[in-house]
């Protein structure tokens, strides 16, 4: 008996060994996105090597950061015109190559928008799934994602060669610096692409913490019933250093821009304090902000669905709540 479960684990142990991961970083060839250290360290749980990509036109110091990540044991950096503006037609004959030469048994993006454009694009290309917005890893092979809007969890086993993962930021810890990896060149090759080419970006910029990485959100939906009302949320916001969110109600009313909304087709969030104000708590809302620590909800409908998930729910008028909280705060 004590032979047979050493000999499992010595097997275990050696399928860990042949495991070697590629992860593509995100960048602004500046500085590294957060969810890219979440990425390295889904790659750790799967064992073996752990390569990052750091594609880009001038990233060399990203690649740098990147390379002091623990758990990294290699990255591959491409410096090229053709990267410009991170268009997945391009970076993926990138991510062929490097696959090409290294046989990877994974490679991972974080499901953002970036990774969520590469992902499937790859998959295709290497005649393999995509496994989308991964929340657990349980072996090498068997993975946890949500499916129907957050409402079931599905752990699937997948017999592909090469997979392809995408993982949700707020599912895995943020790797810490500590490691010392080997900084290479990447493949060489003739990157430019006819599919896509980068015109232009207009990013918008805010004093404000980023919403998928803020402790505290703020946020609001259509019971605020415009955009001036919106101020309230701002003023309470300050007290806080949090960012603001909306529901996609308040987003489609034109109360606020669409990178605010928070949701299935929005953003994915898990702050430690999440204060819901003004929303009704509909499922496809629910799907991108449920996993949040603590739950506040103000709402004046005792009956709203967003207090079945909220710690601490209001029934009160927003317009009276709201201020009154800042005031006291
Ligand atoms: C395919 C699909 C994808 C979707 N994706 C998303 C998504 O990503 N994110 C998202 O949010 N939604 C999404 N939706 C829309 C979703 O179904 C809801 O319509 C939306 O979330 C409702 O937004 P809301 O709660 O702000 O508005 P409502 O449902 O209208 O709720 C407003 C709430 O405000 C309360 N209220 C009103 N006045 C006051 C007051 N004075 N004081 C206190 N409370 C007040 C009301 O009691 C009510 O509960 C999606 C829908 C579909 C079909």
């Amino acid at each position: 008996m004590l032979s047979r479960c050493s000999r499992t684990f010595t097997f275990s142990a050696q399928l860990r060994r042949l495991q070697s991961t590629l992860v593509i970083a995100e960048h602004n060839d500046k500085t590294l996105t957060p969810i890219t250290g979440n990425a390295v360290s889904a790659a750790q749980q799967l064992g073996g090597d752990v390569t990052v990509l750091v594609a880009g036109t001038q990233c060399g110091s990203v690649a740098e950061s990147v390379a002091k990540l623990k758990g990294v044991s290699r990255v591959l950096v491409a410096e090229n015109e053709a990267f410009k503006g991170f268009i997945p037609e391009a970076i993926t004959p990138l991510i062929l190559a490097a696959q090409n030469q290294f046989k990877f048994s994974h490679i991972i993006a974080g499901a953002s928008a970036f990774g969520k454009s590469l992902a499937p694009r790859v998959a295709a290309k290497l005649d393999v799934s995509p496994i989308s917005e991964v929340i657990a890893i349980k072996s090498a092979d068997t993975f946890v994602r949500t499916i129907y809007a957050g409402n079931a969890v599905l752990t699937l086993k997948a017999k592909d060669p090469v997979k392809i993962l995408t993982i949700r930021s707020t599912n895995f810890p943020m790797a810490t610096d500590g490691g010392s990896g080997a900084v290479e060149k990447a493949p060489e090759g003739d990157f430019k692409t006819d599919l896509a080419t980068f015109v232009s970006q207009e990013l918008t910029k805010s004093d404000r913490p980023e919403l998928t990485s803020a402790k505290v959100i703020i946020s609001g939906g259509r019971g605020l019933k415009s955009g001036d009302n919106f101020k309230l949320l701002y003023d309470l916001a300050d007290k806080f250093g949090a960012a603001v969110g909306a529901s996609r109600a308040a987003v489609d009313a034109g109360y606020v821009p669409n990178d605010l909304q928070i949701g299935q087709t929005g953003k994915i969030v898990a702050p430690e304090l999440y204060i819901a104000v003004g929303i009704s708590g509909a499922i496809q809302h629910l799907a991108g902000m449920k996993d949040s620590k603590t739950i506040v909800a103000i709402n004046k409908d005792p009956e709203a669905p967003i207090f079945q998930v909220a710690d601490y729910g209001l029934v009160a008028d927003l317009f009276k709540a709201v201020p009154e909280m800042t005031t006291k705060l």
